[in-house]
């Protein structure tokens, strides 16, 4: 997976360096040797994930940091900061700054290359959700412009694999200033039992557990359907440092060394908190964004958008299936007259419920969607003509026969519709755009005649007495 890496140092040899370094993993190399000239980079380059000196003269690097943080356009890219500090005090300032990591000079190259390759493969995630995201933006369903760093931290679920009992403590009275929902079990078992309980924010897992292996436990959660976007944690120890690149090599987010300390501890459970949230906000508020824009808000029915692609498929299907069908437009009589009587909102009710009762008195495969304004259409699977005219009939019936409850004077208003029909032969090689032609042309026909009526093309109008259901027959002996 090639990534473009933006490495800034004041120091040009340690520029050079990590330069060779992530060059010979075929990582595109940008680099910069002061905060502002950083800044530019990030502007005009847009990199991947950014490792970043602290101490520099002028703007050091905690400022550019949070310079790149607060700003929502760049505030997804992974901030590594590169120090020789070994202060705790200073990581724990780096991962408040909003820092995604934290690497020590002289830098260990598995931590190095783990660290870049796991932080890329997560920022291609959110690239991926942000991108669908700004699709939703252009169709104008969705005008928030997320923020990672906005996220709130607090009252996160955490589970905790440790079995070091003297650790618990510390964890808990650590996470408990954010008033984290913490639960610890000491192995796996409990562990996967727990997770179908719950929807945890995070996994903290131990890889030094007496009786099971961590990473084994941590490759099971990441596979499995139930915690697979769940981010981990892993707890180890210095000497685990071939463990931990291959933890990040399959998928968890971060490793934090023991002796645990609490401010870094807090750190990087809030970064991986707030970065759970924010992907699972930029999920749901996508799968909101699509059905917005595939469905017609007032009915709740498919737009015409959806149906034009679903009927391509449909049709598809029912040539490998040897099926005919049949394509219905419905169209509301005289529908202006209902605006113009009664206002707007009792059209809107009647549209509701014209709506409701046509799925009603549909097969629950049949597709319906709204055209626009008082035109529906309706794909029927797997029907031959005369299905086809037995269910125009039905729904011109069901309106015909019964008024529409709404909030008219009356509390009803009585309401017809007219049908124009048209079969899909199996072998149809007719298009979308010819299929609704049909359909329309007969629809205008039945408005032509009269109106209340199902006409179909190649066929013309229907006989409502020839579909009326019949009456049943008692036989007397
Ligand atoms: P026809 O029998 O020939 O179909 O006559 P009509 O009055 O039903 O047809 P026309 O196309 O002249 O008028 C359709 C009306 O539907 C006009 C428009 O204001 C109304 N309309 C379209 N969309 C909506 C909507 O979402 N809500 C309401 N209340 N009215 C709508
Ligand atoms: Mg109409
Ligand atoms: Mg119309």
């Amino acid at each position: 997976m090639s990534a473009r890496v933006l490495v800034v140092d004041d120091i040009l040899p340690n520029v050079k360096l990590l330069e060779a370094k992530l060059a010979s993993e075929y990582y595109d190399v940008l680099t910069a040797t002061s905060g502002p000239e950083a800044l530019e980079c990030v502007k005009s380059d847009s990199p991947d994930i950014i490792l970043l000196d602290v101490m520099m003269p002028g703007m050091d690097g905690f400022e550019v940091c949070k310079v790149i943080k607060s700003d929502p356009d760049y505030a997804h890219i992974p901030v590594v900061m590169v120090t020789a500090l070994t202060d705790a005090s200073d990581r724990v300032r780096g991962l408040e700054a909003g820092a995604d990591d934290f690497l020590s000079k002289p830098l260990n190259d598995t931590a190095l290359m783990a660290r870049v390759r796991s932080l890329v493969r997560l920022k291609m995630t959110v690239d991926e959700w942000r991108a669908r995201e700004n699709t939703a933006n252009q169709l104008g369903v969705s005008d928030e412009t997320p923020n990672a760093m906005n996220e709130p931290v607090e009252n996160a679920k955490v589970l905790v694999v440790e079995d070091m009992e003297f650790e618990h403590d510390k964890i808990i009275s650590t996470l408990a200033q954010d008033n984290d929902d913490v639960v610890i079990v000491d192995s796996g078992a409990e562990a996967m039992e727990k997770v179908t309980q719950d929807e945890y924010d995070l996994l903290v897992v131990s890889l030094n557990l007496e009786s099971e292996d961590g990473l084994r436990l941590c490759s099971h959660l990441r596979s499995s359907e139930r915690t697979r976007s769940i981010p981990i944690l892993m707890v180890a120890e210095d000497g685990d440092m071939s463990r931990i690149a291959h933890g990040l090599e399959i998928g968890t987010h971060d490793y934090i060394l023991r002796p645990i300390d609490s401010n870094e501890l807090l750190a990087r459970v809030r970064t991986q908190v707030r970065r759970k949230r924010f992907q699972d906000r930029l999920r749901s508020s996508y799968e909101v964004s699509l059905s917005m824009a595939l469905t017609d808000p007032l009915t709740g029915l498919y737009n015409r958008r959806y149906f034009e692609v679903h009927l391509q498929k449909m049709m598809q299907q029912a040539k490998r299936n040897n099926k005919e069908m049949s394509l219905l437009i419905m169209d509301i009589d005289h529908f202006k007259a209902v605006n113009d009587t009664y206002g707007h909102g009792v059209g809107d009710e009647v549209l509701k419920e014209f709506a409701d009762r046509v799925q009603e008195k549909l097969r629950s495969f049949d597709l319906v969607a709204r055209f626009g304004g008082e035109e529906f259409v309706a794909i029927l699977p797997d029907v031959n003509e005369r299905m086809a005219h037995i269910v125009a009939e039905r729904l011109r019936s069901a309106f015909a026969n019964e008024p529409i409850k709404c909030s008219a004077p009356d509390g009803q208003i009585n309401v017809t519709v007219s049908v124009g029909g048209t079969l899909i032969a199996a072998d149809s090689e007719a298009s979308i755009e010819d299929l609704l032609k049909s359909a329309d042309d007969a629809l205008y026909e039945a408005k032509e005649n009269g109106r209340n009526v199902c006409y179909f093309e190649d066929y013309g109008r229907l006989d409502p007495d020839k579909y009326k259901p019949q009456p049943r027959m008692f036989i007397e002996d």
